[in-house]
């Protein structure tokens, strides 16, 4: 015990000598937050340099579908590294690639038919971005520069994805390196007038949408959105009809409709894509995260053949989309990413998740009665609520007080990892977890609010 838990502090230290970590202030590492050495994954969980074991309630950032160490999708990386590592899809193909692309076709909303690939759910961002203005310039409205994006938006951390995105915490400090799209209201339904369901905040939603459609449709490219939940916004969520309402606003004035479906793509809505809900296919599908099955970084993006013929003409006329990443369509993610999609098709995943979300919903019920917790709100396998000073008016406490990271160093402490996004807290959990699982996910949360909030 005493040789294992120096194995914990060994690797904490070493990796402090040099890694910069992700959304970190470093400075707090490891006084106010633990950095803990994660040496295996079993399933829903993963397990420490100690043995310790903590279960996985946030899919280790959305990313994870089957379990960590899933052995159809480790089988199919290990086959495809020993064939073909990678080789670069200009000039070249290959079957993960071409075999991916098809089974995406297939499995997408209507229509989606040309498949772009990338690594990072940003990267898919920027394609997607890229090329609804391209597109626009090819089809002789070069007029069209600027996007619609929503309120409380967040669509990745590259330039371009970041100057979508709405989050002050990530974007403000870069403002200058940034370009301006228009801000539409958000349909979060938590912000409903009183009286008001879901649908009724969509519906005024659209209506303020409308207008600024009337004022900038000439020189919008296209309207960018989250589908049903804002995730890295806080867990806000919307109904399918502002989605669909949205599709025919598109329509109505010639813009395009990107799908950002990097977080709740493959099933964590509850169907295989969150535009499934609304009935709608987008313009342009981005995926990435779950993608691979969370094994791999890979992306891509899904659009129609008719923007993928504006892009066919004389080489000299320089209207080809020649943007490229070196990994674009790697073999190896690409396998990762079919043999996740396999377990789809050969296991009732969908069945399962929406069995696991009816068992979270029950259990997290009767925390709408705790005094300090607000906007308890679910769709699908995603679930979450506020941490609130006051109940009544739904006043946040001071950020400073950092409620919730002490909810997560006690949620850790008991052996569950769930992340919380300043003070909301959520559940996203991987869908190879069990009854009993959610259970002691729900009860960690339960215990972690009340020392959150004491
Ligand atoms: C995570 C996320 C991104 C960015 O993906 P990365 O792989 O982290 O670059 C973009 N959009 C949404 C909705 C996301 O949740």
């Amino acid at each position: 015990m005493a040789d294992s838990r120096s194995r914990n502090l060994r690797l904490a230290a070493r990796d402090l000598a040099h890694v910069w970590h992700p959304c970190t202030q470093m400075r707090e590492h490891d006084a106010q937050l633990p950095l803990i050495p994660i040496v295996r994954g079993d399933g829903a969980w993963l397990i420490d340099g100690e043995g310790k074991r903590y279960l996985d309630g946030i899919s280790s950032w959305w990313s994870n579908l089957f379990g960590h160490a899933n052995p159809r999708i480790a089988a199919a990386i290990a086959t495809q590294a020993g064939t073909l590592n990678h080789v670069m899809l200009a000039g070249f193909t290959h079957e993960p690639a071409l075999q991916l692309a098809e089974e995406l076709a297939r499995i997408a909303p209507a229509g989606l038919t040309r498949v772009s690939f990338a690594s990072d759910g940003a990267s898919a961002v920027e394609i997607a971005l890229k090329m609804s203005f391209h597109y626009w310039r090819n089809v002789g409205q070069p007029q069209r520069t600027r996007f619609i994006a929503l309120a409380n938006a967040y669509h990745g951390e590259t330039l371009g994805a970041l100057s979508v995105s709405d989050l002050p915490l990530y974007r403000a400090v870069y403002g200058p390196l940034l370009f301006e799209p228009v801000v539409a209201p958000s349909p979060d339904w938590l912000d409903a007038e009183p009286g008001e369901n879901a649908d009724a905040v969509a519906r005024r939603r659209l209506a303020e949408l409308r207008t600024i459609l009337e004022r900038h449709a000439g020189e919008t490219c296209a309207v960018i959105i989250e589908p049903l939940v804002q995730c890295s916004g806080g867990m806000r969520m919307h109904a399918p009809t502002y989605v669909g309402g949205l599709r025919a606003l598109c329509d109505e004035f010639g813009v395009h409709l990107i799908a950002d479906e990097i977080a709740v793509g493959f099933g964590r809505t509850g169907t295989l894509f969150a535009c499934e809900q609304a009935g709608i296919a987008p313009d342009f599908l981005c995926l990435a995260k779950g993608l691979t099955g969370g094994a791999l970084p890979l992306s891509a993006v899904l659009t129609t053949d008719e923007v993928y013929r504006a892009f066919l003409g004389d080489y000299a006329a320089n209207n080809a989309f020649l943007h490229s990443h070196t990994f674009s369509g790697n073999p190896i993610a690409c396998a990762a990413a079919l043999a996740s999609l396999a377990i789809f098709r050969d296991e009732p995943v969908l069945e399962r998740i929406r069995a696991l979300a009816a068992r979270l919903s029950e259990r997290i019920e009767p925390l709408r009665d705790h005094p300090h917790v607000a906007g308890v709100r679910q769709t699908g396998l995603i679930a979450a609520f506020d941490l609130v000073a006051d109940k009544p008016s739904r006043t946040p406490y001071p950020p400073a007080d950092r409620r919730g990271l002490r909810f997560y160093r006690h949620a850790l402490g008991h052996g569950i990892l769930l992340r919380p996004l300043g003070d909301t807290v959520y559940f996203l959990p991987p869908y190879c977890i069990d009854d009993g699982d959610i259970d002691l996910m729900v009860d960690a949360a339960v215990g972690a609010v009340d020392a959150a909030t004491a």
